[in-house]
Formats: C-alpha cells, structure tokens, sequence
C-alpha cells in the first residue's frame, strides 16, 4: 500500500492562512467580478472573469497540492473530461475509453468527438491489461470501474501507453488522491469529478484536471478560456470548504465499508458483495498494491429486482440517489440506467454515519 498518500494533506490545510498581512481573513474569499482594475495597461494577475478568478485560483493551489501536480478547476467533472479531450484529440487520432466507465464520457466521445473525425474504442476494465495500445493517442482509464469495481493496473496501462506515445488519463473520481494516485503510477493526465468525495456533501457540481505536463495542461487552459467552462466563485468557495474535510471524511468511509462488506458478505439473502477491500475480491492483491485506500463504493447483488428496491427503499440510512461519495449512504439499482449488470445489482455508496447505527439499519431489512 502507498505509503505517503496523505503527503501535504496537512500543507494543504494550513496553505491560505500562511504568511497573511496583519489582520486578513484567514479564509479566501468569494471573489464576484468579472473585470480587475487595470488603469496601468492590462497586465495582471487576474485581468477578466473567464481567464482566472481569486476564489478558483485559491482552490487551485489546494488541488495542486493534494495532487502533488499542477490542477485546473472546471465547473463539472464532464467539463473536466471534455476539456482534456478537446485539447489533446485532433482529427484522424484514436482513442480507448473504458467500455465499463463512466457512461456519459463514452457518449460524449461518440456523439462529439466522432464527428471531428476521432475513432472512438472501448475495451472492458479487465480487458486492458491485454489489449494492445499501438495506434492510440490516448488511453483513458478509470479504476475500480463503475459498477462494477473491476481494477485496471495503473502502472502496466501507463507503461504500455507510453511505449506507443499515448497520453494515458486517468478518470480517478472514485478514489480521490488519497485513495490512489494515477500520476505517480505514470498516468499523464488525472481527471476528477469533485461533485463526488472531494466536494462530499452532494450540494454542488464541480471537476478539475491535474497534470506534471505543462504543455498538456497549457492546452486544457487554453481551452477553458476559449469555450468558457469555468466554475463560478461560490461553487469553488464551496469545494474549497468541502476539500477541508476530505481526509476524515474519506478515513471514515472507507472503514465503514470495508466493516460493512465484510458484514454483508456473511448474508444468505445476497448473492454477492463486490468490493476492493474483501480478500475474495477476484483482484484483492492488485488493489492492495496500487491502492492507498478501498474506496467507499460497493456493490451487492440481490437475487432479483424486487428484493432490491425493496433494499433501497425501506433502509432508514439509505438515500434512494444516483451518484456516490457523500458523507450519506446511498444506493440504486444501476440496471435502471441501462448498466450491463443483473436487475438486483445494487451500487451502494457508503457514508460517514457511526459505523454502529448503520450496521443496525442495514440488519433491520436484511
Ligand atoms: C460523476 C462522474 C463524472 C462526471 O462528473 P460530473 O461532475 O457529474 O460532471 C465523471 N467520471 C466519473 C467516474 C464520475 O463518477
């Protein structure tokens, strides 16, 4: 298991309130202008509100130090990915996507980027290690896959992609830098949707990218300020809040579902419990090697539609929502988005709920 991933979680927490002036605010501020004073010509840090903005360069350097790489905001994590994309993709290149990661990545790709004349891939998690890379551009990956949680190993994919020159990227949403750290693996590029554990409290919609390659990321800057994908002021003050709290929060989530799987894994009314973590984990040893942390995301499968829903909705700790990472646990059947996995398949997203009450909801409906 890495052993430094909490490296600069502390920095991180006292960076903004180092070297102030007598008597600043501690806290950086919620910035709302969109044009800087600029009487003596129109050099300056910050010059007009679609190229930078004090509260998302605050949050900047928070990211920048939480992935020990330079990192941008943007105001999705789509608008992460499709930022990458755009400025690193050009016609006639190719690229593998992940068969079995998150959807609306993949159809982005084929409704946008198959237009501008890109050949768009995809290969199964479990296919990649396998899978020759000659004649793509880029490689993105996203590990555990979604909902699946099946593992790609990082360092094989990151050392193949740049045996051919691919860019390889990493969507690491799931996991978060102190869960696992693509970049330090050899992926290129980490891209993160930041509505999930990095923001935590499922009020607001954020990504950002982060890489050690100044020319890419110049590339995804450039393309931000051109098309216009950029946070607003609020979003990131919020982030920023929610950042603060990332590490006890993640500690406590992925001890709770770790307590919880190997629990839930004793129990005759499922068929399965899929998760990183439990040594019957088919992959167990590769995510002991590449991760710091075996997230907070499950999966359980029941023997049929029925016992599921009924699963999710009578469970009094149980919010019934799509999406995962929130300090509330929550879950849903994924076949109702059209998921290739069986209709009793249930992805639950542990919170950070006292581990003892929890437990006891969960043993009051199973
Ligand atoms: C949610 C998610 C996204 C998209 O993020 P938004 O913030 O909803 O735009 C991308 N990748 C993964 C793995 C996600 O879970």
């Amino acid at each position: 298991m890495p052993s430094n991933s909490n490296e600069g979680f502390a920095r991180l927490l006292h960076h903004h309130s180092k070297d102030l002036d007598q008597g600043a605010p501690v806290n950086p501020a919620i910035t709302l202008s969109s044009v800087y004073a600029l009487p003596d010509g129109p050099e300056a840090e910050h010059r007009y509100g679609r190229w930078s903005n004090p509260t998302w360069s605050a949050l900047e350097e928070s990211f920048t130090i939480l992935e020990n790489a330079t990192a941008l905001a943007f105001p999705s994590g789509m608008a992460a990915i499709a930022s990458v994309l755009c400025s690193v993709l050009k016609t006639g290149d190719r690229i593998l996507l992940p068969a079995d990661g998150y959807y609306t990545t993949r159809i982005f790709a084929e409704h946008y980027l198959a237009r501008f004349g890109v050949t768009v891939d995809t290969c199964p998690a479990l296919e990649f290690g396998k899978r020759d890379l000659t004649g793509y551009n880029v490689v993105l990956i996203e590990t555990p896959s979604n909902p699946r949680l099946d593992l790609i190993d990082i360092a094989d994919v990151a050392a193949r992609s740049h045996t051919v020159r691919a860019v390889l990227v990493a969507d690491n949403t799931t996991m978060t830098p102190l869960g696992q750290r693509p970049l330090d693996l050899g992926a290129d590029i980490v891209v993160s949707s930041d509505t999930k554990a990095i923001n935590g409290h499922s009020d607001v919609l954020f990504g950002h990218v982060a890489s050690r390659h100044q020319d890419l990321l110049a590339g995804v800057r450039d393309w931000r300020s051109l098309a216009g994908a950029i946070p607003g002021p609020f979003e990131s003050w919020l982030v920023h809040r929610g950042l603060e709290t990332l590490e006890v929060r993640l500690q406590r989530m992925c001890s709770n579902a770790q307590s919880l799987a190997g629990h839930l894994a004793m129990k005759e009314s499922l068929v399965e419990v899929t998760y990183p973590g439990l040594p019957s984990h088919p992959q167990h040893d590769l995510a002991s090697r590449q991760m710091a942390l075996f997230g907070s995301v499950m999966a359980l499968t029941f023997p049929d539609e029925g016992s599921a829903e009924d699963f999710i909705t009578r469970c009094r700790l149980i919010r019934p929502t799509t999406s995962f990472g929130g300090i509330h646990t929550s879950a849903e059947r994924r076949a109702r988005w059209g998921d290739d996995v069986p209709r009793g398949f249930v992805r639950l997203s542990v919170g950070a709920e006292p581990l003892e009450e929890l437990l006891q909801a969960l043993d009051e409906v199973l």
